[in-house]
């Protein structure tokens, strides 16, 4: 496993397209298991919707340091006020 050295809090970095990628702020690791030039570039635009997500989604959800049961109750109560009349 590995983790992203450019978060503050512990991030297991993952593979996509081929790169090593945080996906708490995309920061690429390229020598963590880079495969082939150019695959990264496949992304881009998987990329760019992902920071434009993050930046824009409300409210955001903290998945890492939550229960999975605080984390459903968080969600409950969100679906909860949007649906109240
Ligand atoms: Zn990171």
């Amino acid at each position: 496993m590995y983790y992203c050295n450019a978060c503050d809090e512990p991030v297991l970095i993952r593979h996509v397209g081929g790169a090593a990628r945080c996906p708490a702020c995309d920061h690429v690791d390229p020598t963590i298991g880079a495969s082939g030039s150019g695959r990264a570039r496949d992304v881009g635009a998987q990329i760019e919707f992902g920071r434009w997500l993050r930046k824009n989604l409300s409210p955001v959800v903290d998945t890492t340091s939550r229960s999975p049961s605080e984390v459903a109750d968080t969600v409950a109560a969100w679906a909860r006020d949007r649906t109240a009349v």
